[in-house]
């Protein structure tokens, strides 16, 4: 005889058993029904007993109910109220085992298109230049000569300059006439031939939100350094690119510069918050003691504390920030944030960073 404890009432109830059957279910095995609040016998087929505590020995048919189910020719009645919240609760700690595994494999998914998005950028990159006399891309995204046409000026309010129209019915203001515009400024631009495909421009971990009333629209998720051909050296203030870090870098313009390509980078994962990540990615320096290097323009965490990087030999990679303040920084999205106590990120770049000063 097994024992197992079910509960009595309603289901009992609703099984629709005659006191007769009830009686006949139970006085076939008899004994133990007393003293206990519940009891069940399970056979095959099998038919479930349970009974309210009873005064004697003997089973009283009026305090017995019975279920049974399907194969003993009873009344199905579904789960118990327990067995319900068992099954929900087991369901909820399956879930919460999975959803941590599942939103990282999901950043892992995000990284691995990212870093191959970078791959294709840097490779396109690479064969530019023997259609070009080995001038490196422009980075600064601003004429047909650079690597993509992005939107110009603070808050990216000014739309870049076209040759195309955009199709009718993309209303002015809105999000998909934003999209188009920047889609159809990297198709204009100098390495869509190498890279034809406007979507490698897009990080899918990237899920900032356009703000079409800020001028705040963003889908391109990468930018090219200053230091290879991404615009003036900058001068802190004179020339309007910063005005509170003077980078010691001079832009490197035709590839014979280059000489480390395995171990410089290309572009950068970048969070700028005026959107569209607009011109090149600037980073505040020194030559002398990379350590001491600033940050600019922001570097960008949309998977996970990583950002992804290509570099000159055509290879990408995801690498992990280190700082608590690098992190803030890049998920915070502004320009021109403080270093923090701890340069290990800013001296990583720093290191990778192509310029003639670190070729
Ligand atoms: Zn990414």
């Amino acid at each position: 005889m097994n024992e197992e404890i079910i509960r009595c009432g309603r289901k009992c109830r609703e099984a629709k058993m005659t006191p007769a059957r009830a009686k006949a279910a139970v006085n076939g095995t008899g004994q133990g029904l007393a003293e206990q609040t519940f009891y069940s016998w399970a056979r095959r087929p099998k038919v479930w007993c349970c009974v309210t505590p009873l005064p004697t020995m003997k089973p009283n048919p009026s305090q017995t109910c019975l279920r049974a189910n399907l194969h003993s020719g009873g009344a199905r009645t579904g789960f118990t109220l327990i067995e319900l919240l068992v099954v929900i609760a087991i369901i909820a700690i399956l879930a919460a085992m999975l959803l941590p595994a599942l939103a990282k494999a999901k950043m892992k998914a995000s990284t691995a298109v990212c870093v191959s998005n970078q791959k294709q950028l840097a490779l396109a990159w690479q064969m530019y230049l023997p259609d070009n006399n080995d001038r490196v891309v422009g980075f600064n995204c601003g004429y047909p000569s650079d690597w993509r046409m992005g939107f110009g000026g603070t808050g990216g309010a000014t739309p870049p300059t076209l040759t195309a129209t955009a199709p009718a019915g993309l209303a002015a203001g809105t999000e998909a006439l934003y999209d188009w515009q920047i889609l159809e400024g990297y198709k204009e631009g100098a390495i869509y031939k190498y890279a034809p495909n406007a979507g490698v421009i897009h990080c899918p971990g990237d899920k900032r939100q356009p703000d079409a009333a800020a001028g705040h629209f963003y889908y391109d998720s990468y930018s090219g350094v200053v230091g290879l051909n991404g615009g003036k050296k900058p001068t802190g203030g004179a020339n309007g690119d910063n005005s509170a870090v003077q980078s010691k870098a001079t832009p490197i313009m035709k590839v014979a510069g280059f000489r480390h390509p395995t171990d410089r980078f290309l572009w950068v994962e970048e969070n700028d918050y005026r959107g569209d990540n607009i011109g090149s990615w600037e980073l505040g320096f020194e030559p002398t003691d990379h350590t001491t290097s600033k940050w600019v323009d922001c570097p960008a965490v949309y998977h996970g504390v990583s950002s992804t990087f290509s570099f000159g030999d055509g290879h990408a990679e995801s690498h992990r920030w280190v700082s608590g303040t690098t992190k803030a920084l890049a998920a915070y999205g502004h320009s021109s944030q403080a270093v923090g106590t701890d340069p290990v990120d800013v001296t990583y770049v720093a290191d990778h960073y192509p310029c003639q000063e670190n070729p």
